[in-house]
C-alpha cells in the first residue's frame, strides 16, 4: 500500500507556516497540474475492482459479436462515470467519450471484448465453464488471449481519468470492440472495421489511437515494443485448381489438378526463398489444406488450396500476391488447365507510428522503468487494431502475463487451453495504459515510477 508523502510530512511541518505556504505554491506537483502520488492513489483504488471484473469476465466468456452480457457491464460502468455512451455498434460494440475539463488532443483507447471456442484447462477457481456450438462443433469457450484483461485495465483506466475529467486536457473516447478473432462465419465484416463502418470516428476523430496485448511470451511485469511494423497483415487465400476429369488409368485423356496442386505448391514456396527480398522484409506464405477429388482411381476436375499469407510491408504484400498469381496460371496452363486465385484481407499490418512509439515508449519508460520496457521482435500473427490505423497513426504495445518463475518461453501461449494470465499483469497493463494516454494528453510523460 503505497504512502508516498508519509515519510517526509513531519520535517515540512516543523517549517516556519509561511516558508511552507511559499513551498506548496511554487511547487506545484508537475508542469501539468498531475500529482504523480495522487495518480498512484487512484490506481491502487481502483486495482481491486479491476481485478474483480477481469475474473467475472473470465468466468463468462462470450465468443465474437456475441459479447452481450460483457458489453451491458462495459456500458453500465461507462454511464456510471458520466460518459457519453453508444452501444451497439458493430453489433456488440460499445464507445463511451469523456470530455476533460481543458482543451486538447482527441485520443481513442481501444480494448477487445471476445473470447475463443477453447476448452478451459487452467483449473482455476473462475475458470469457464460455458459451452457452445461453433461452426457446427460442440466446444468449450474461454478467455484464452487475455481479452477479458482487456476490458477490465479499460474499465479502470476510464475510471481513474473519469475520476480527474476537470483537470484532465482534451478528449478520450474508450472504445470497446467485438470480435477481434475474426467473423463467426467467413466474410463477414466485424470487430474494428464493423465499428469503424458503423460511424465510430464518423463525427469525432481521433488524433491517435492507442491498445494494449496481454502476451505469455513476456515476464509479468514486463511491456514491450517496437517502431514501426509490428504485427504482419493476415491474407486468407484461395487456389482453384482446375483440370479436366478422367479415369485414373488414362490420365493422358484429362488434366490432372493433383498434380498441378503439387507443382505449384513448391513453386510457391519458391517465390518467398528466390523472389523476395526477405532481408528487407519478412514474408511467411503458408499452405493449410489441400483438397481434392473423391476416390483412389479418379482423377478430379479440381484442386483447392487455401493458406494464409503474412507481409509486414503493403508494397511486398501486393508484390506477392502478384507473383502466386502469375506462377499458379502459368503452371496451370503449361498442363492444360486454368488456376483462379481469390485473396481476403482478414487484417492490415499493424504498425506503430515512429512518432507516437517514440512518445508512448517513453512514457512507459518513466511509468514503469527503463529495465521493464523491452523491444519487441516482429511478430507473424496479426491484429485487427491495424484497421484504426486507417484513421490515425496508432501505437500498440505488450504486456508480459507469465508469472514470475515461469519460463515465458514454455509458458502456454495465448490461445491454448491452459493460457494463465498472472494478474500482476492487471496493475501493469492499467498503468502502462494510463501512462500513454496521459503522455498523449499532456504532451509530457505524467506517471511517474515509484
Ligand atoms: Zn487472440
Ligand atoms: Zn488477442
Amino acid at each position: 500500500m503505497p504512502q508516498p508523502r508519509v515519510s517526509v510530512l513531519p520535517a515540512v511541518l516543523r517549517l516556519p507556516a509561511l516558508l511552507l505556504a511559499a513551498l506548496l505554491a511554487a511547487a506545484p506537483a508537475s508542469a501539468s497540474g498531475v500529482a504523480a502520488g495522487d495518480l498512484d492513489q487512484r490506481i491502487e483504488a481502483v486495482l481491486p475492482a479491476v481485478t474483480a471484473w477481469r475474473r467475472d469476465f473470465h468466468q463468462h466468456p462470450e465468443l465474437g459479436t456475441l459479447e452481450v452480457r460483457t458489453a451491458a457491464k462495459v456500458a453500465a460502468h461507462l454511464r456510471g462515470l458520466g460518459l457519453e455512451v453508444r452501444e451497439g455498434l458493430g453489433i456488440t460494440g460499445v464507445a463511451g467519450l469523456l470530455k476533460g475539463g481543458r482543451p486538447g488532443p482527441r485520443i481513442a483507447l481501444r480494448a477487445d471484448m471476445d473470447a475463443l471456442p477453447v476448452t478451459e484447462a487452467t483449473g482455476l477457481p473462475f475458470a469457464s465453464r460455458v459451452r457452445t456450438t461453433y461452426r457446427g462443433q460442440e466446444v468449450g469457450v474461454m478467455h484464452a488471449c487475455g481479452h477479458d484483461a482487456h476490458v477490465a485495465i479499460l474499465m479502470g483506466v476510464a475510471e481513474v481519468l473519469a475520476g480527474m475529467r476537470e483537470r484532465l486536457p482534451g478528449e478520450v473516447m474508450f472504445v470497446f470492440q467485438p470480435a477481434e478473432e475474426g467473423p463467426p462465419q467467413p466474410g463477414q465484416v466485424v470487430g474494428a472495421k464493423a465499428m469503424l463502418d458503423e460511424g465510430l470516428f464518423a463525427d469525432w476523430t481521433p488524433e491517435a489511437v492507442f491498445g494494449l496485448h496481454v502476451w505469455s511470451a513476456l515476464p509479468a511485469g514486463r511491456v514491450g515494443y517496437r517502431g514501426g511494423p509490428t504485427m504482419a497483415s493476415v491474407d486468407e487465400w484461395e487456389l482453384r485448381l482446375r483440370g479436366r476429369q478422367t479415369h485414373g488409368a488414362r490420365p493422358w485423356d484429362g488434366v490432372d489438378p493433383v498434380t498441378i496442386a503439387a507443382q505449384v505448391q513448391l513453386a510457391l514456396q519458391a517465390i518467398v526463398a528466390r523472389q523476395i527480398d526477405t532481408v528487407r522484409s519478412p514474408v511467411v506464405l503458408s499452405t493449410g489444406q489441400v483438397q481434392a477429388g473423391v476416390r483412389f482411381n479418379i482423377i478430379p476436375d479440381e484442386a483447392v488450396m487455401t493458406g494464409t499469407l503474412r507481409a509486414f510491408d503493403a508494397e511486398v504484400r501486393r508484390d506477392v500476391i502478384a507473383r502466386m498469381e502469375r506462377t499458379a496460371k502459368a503452371i496451370a496452363e503449361a498442363a492444360g488447365g486454368s488456376a483462379e486465385l481469390t485473396v481476403n484481407l482478414n487484417a492490415p499490418l499493424t504498425a506503430n507510428a515512429f512518432e507516437r512509439a517514440q512518445r508512448g515508449g517513453a512514457a512507459l519508460r518513466a511509468a514503469l522503468g527503463e529495465e521493464s520496457v523491452v523491444e519487441m521482435p516482429l511478430l507473424t500473427i496479426g491484429e485487427d487494431f491495424s484497421q484504426f490505423s486507417t484513421v490515425a497513426p496508432t501505437f500498440y504495445w505488450f504486456v508480459g502475463s507469465t508469472a514470475p518463475g515461469l519460463d515465458p518461453r514454455r509458458a502456454p501461449m495465448n490461445h491454448s487451453p491452459e493460457f494463465l494470465l498472472d494478474e500482476a499483469a492487471l496493475g501493469v497493463g492499467l498503468r502502462s495504459m494510463l501512462a500513454v494516454a496521459l503522455e498523449a494528453l499532456h504532451g509530457e510523460a505524467v506517471l511517474r515510477g515509484r
